[in-house]
Formats: structure tokens, sequence, C-alpha cells
């Protein structure tokens, strides 16, 4: 058996010293303990090919990687794809971790190996519309679907051993409520539930929730993991066995990522930490700036020492930083809203986040489009609601910008 991590095999190789990577930009940066000592090569090649001799010249036996899967098929494994897995195991502090096409294939593909005819699944009520919504189509199936939420206590409830699943996000989306999620991960351990969370919204920066005690993590790789808004992408991390359950999972429903963009996204990493922490500062400012402006009729964003989720994200995060994103309803309605679309400039107008960009959604026509309506209108997803993600342009062009689409 040839083990990916052997110096005979050029197709993925580690030195010692790569294995004692403790600060977070070192394992960003050098986790996927990628060495080929005869070209002196750290940095991780895009391996474009789908096909690998599958019997090892040396040992005769299948070529396997150090997780014990074999090396021949690039919808099963490919190494650049592997060495993402291994920066992102190492960032949640997890046993390992998959890459997957999109944020929603990583979701779909955990659905499909967990629930049955019959299992329950209960999602956050204020989560991605698309997650909610794939669980609605999985009734067919005989899944039914639970939303509780938007806050901790109102999960928390719903949660006892009828329940196969639960999926909630550490930041919720469109208004930023900060779930804590420890006390939700404990409640499902007391009823043995499975839980999965989607921290996209946190990054391993704020939160590691496998490392708090949840089944798993989710990423759309999409977002700030990638952070430059040129790759789909997502990802699931966890313990060996059950990711070796969803490793087959993923074989069957061809759900993996494509080489190229696990390179990028193993590149974006690299300035995870800066680039973060950097959008967080300027989410705050920007916040606090619109909290000033007369045409804001109330912003979403828990950095502020008055939101109601600022409390739970100073016991839950690991930082005293609150995340890239900011929400707003625009005094004026869905026409001011539409205003402000058309005036900006700097800012461009698109659903996603967490890229260098910054970027104006409308919720209700994104992100919480696929939500039922009924549901909009409780949580108050409504017509004048604006979010940001904010990105890491120079802080005054950006207050320039939205004073001026503000003012028309
Ligand atoms: N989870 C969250 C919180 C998201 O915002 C999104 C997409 O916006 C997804 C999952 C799905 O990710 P993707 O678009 O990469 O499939």
């Amino acid at each position: 058996m040839v083990n990916l991590t052997s110096k005979k095999n050029i197709n993925d190789r580690e030195t010692n010293s790569t294995k004692q990577l403790k600060g977070f930009s070192t394992k960003s940066i050098h986790g996927h303990e990628f060495y080929d000592p005869e070209l002196g090569l750290f940095k991780v090649p895009i391996y474009q090919t789908v096909v690998w001799e599958q019997f090892d010249k040396i040992t005769g036996l299948p070529r396997k990687t150090s997780r014990e899967t074999e090396l021949k098929y690039s919808r099963e494994e490919n190494p650049t794809v592997y060495a993402l897995e291994k920066v992102l195991a190492k960032l949640d502090d997890t046993e390992d971790a998959l890459a997957f096409n999109c944020g929603m294939a990583a979701i779909s593909t955990i659905y499909l190996s967990t629930l049955e005819s019959g299992s329950t699944i209960l999602i956050s009520k204020e989560a991605y519309g698309v997650t909610q919504q794939l669980a609605l189509n999985l009734g067919k199936y005989g899944v039914k679907t639970l939303f509780g939420g938007p806050n901790t206590e109102e999960i928390i409830d719903l949660i006892d051993d009828k329940v196969s699943l639960v999926v909630v996000e550490t930041i919720t989306n469109p208004l930023l409520k900060v779930i804590d999620v420890n006390e939700v991960i404990k409640v499902c351990k007391e009823n043995n539930v499975k839980i999965v969370v989607d921290n996209t919204f946190a990054t391993p920066i704020l939160y590691r929730p496998v490392k708090n005690g949840a089944w798993l993590v989710l990423y759309s790789l999409t977002k700030y993991l990638s952070g430059h808004n040129d790759v789909i992408g997502g990802s699931v991390a966890g313990d060996k066995e059950t990711i070796k359950v969803l490793w087959d999972w993923r074989k069957n429903l061809g759900t993996i990522m494509n080489p190229f963009e696990a390179y990028l996204v193993i590149r974006g990493l690299e300035t995870l930490e800066v680039r973060f922490i950097k959008q967080c500062e300027n989410a705050l400012e920007i916040a606090e700036f619109l909290k000033d402006n007369p045409n804001v009729e109330e912003v979403y964003y828990p950095g502020l020492k008055d939101n109601a989720y600022h409390s739970i994200a100073n016991k839950v995060f690991e930082h005293q930083l609150y995340g890239g994103v900011v929400s707003f309803k625009v005094k004026g309605g869905k026409e001011s809203a539409f205003n402000f679309f058309k005036k900006i400039k700097v800012i461009k107008s698109t659903p996603s986040l967490g890229g260098v960009e910054t970027l104006a959604t409308y919720p209700i026509l994104s992100a919480s489009k696929s939500m039922p309506q009924s549901l909009k209108e409780e949580l108050g997803i409504t017509d004048n609601l604006i979010r940001l993600s904010v990105g890491l342009e120079d802080i005054e062009d950006l207050k320039e910008d939205i004073e001026q689409a503000l003012k028309s």
C-alpha cells in the first residue's frame, strides 16, 4: 500500500516540519503539507487529471491516500483537493475534511447520507433559504422538516430524541442573529441528536463548532474561505469515521470539488485571517456609519453594543470580532431599496458575500427567496432590507458610496 505521505510518491508529500503547525495563519499557509523534495516545491500544484495509475510500481498494490482511500479517479480523490482538505481539517481542529463543488453539494451530501424515510430534520428558521428548500424537497422521500428559532431557545425547545438532524448557522442570514451554538450542541448531545453547524458567516476564526462538540462543520467555501468572489465550493469537516461515510456518498453523488477550484481555495485560505479581520473592522465602521444616517430605519450588526446579540457573540466567539456582513432597512420601502441598488457605484449589487469586493444584496430576492413567505413575514425580512458584505476597499470610499446612494 502506498501512503501518499511517502517520499516515493510525487503526488502528495509532507515534511515533518509541517506537522507541528500552531497559529491560524501558519496552518492556513502550510497546512496542506505538500512538499516535493525533487523540485523543492512547497506550493500545491493543480493536478488537472482524471486518472492515476491504480497499482503502485514499487509495492504492486493499489495506490492509497493517507486516509486509506484509493487514488485512481478524480471523482473520488485528487491530490490538489486532498491538500485543501488537510488545511480545512486543521483550521477547524477536526480529524478530516472533504471539499465539494459548492456549499449546497456539501449540504445535499450530508442530507442524503444521514436522512431516511421517517427522519425529522430541524433547521433554523433563518437558515439559508436553499438549505431549507432542499430539506422540504426531501419530503417526497418521507423526510419531515421542522423550522425552529430563529433564537437559540426556540431551537432548543424543539430538540428531542425524535429529531435525526439539527442544522444551524452560527450567524443567521440576513438579520445576523448570533446563535449560542454551544447551548444547542449541549441539548443535541443530551438527546443523542446529530448537529451540523453551517459556519460560513463566522469562519473558523470566530468559532470552531466541532471543537465545541458539534458533529460536523460546514462551509460554503464560495464565501470568506476562498474570499475573492471567483470560486464556487463547499466543505464538511468532522471525525474520521463520519468523513469516510460522507466520502463514499460524495463519490456516488459526484459532488467532489474540481482541482482548479481547490487550488484557488488553497490560495485564498493563505490570507483568510488578514482578510477576515479587516472585513470585520470595516463592517463595524460601516454599521456605525449607517446608524447615524437619517435615511436608515434600522441597522443589524452583532458588533454594535446595543444589538440584541452582542453579548451572545462575546460569549461564543473566540475574538471580539463580529463578522463582515451588515444588514439595514432603508426608510421609504422597496422604492428606496431599489434606488440604493441603482445608485451604488463602488459597491456591486449581487447575492454573494465574503469576497474582497463589497457587495449589496436584496435578501427577499436572493438568500431568502426560497424561504416560505410566512417565515419571511414572521422574521421581518422585508422589501426595504439590504445586506452588505463589506469588503476590503478603503473605508472612506465605501462610506461616500453609501452616503450618496442613500441620499438620492
Ligand atoms: N450556507 C450559507 C450560509 C450560504 O449563504 C450559502 C450560499 O449563499 C450556502 C450555504 C450555499 O453555498 P453555495 O452557494 O456555495 O452552494
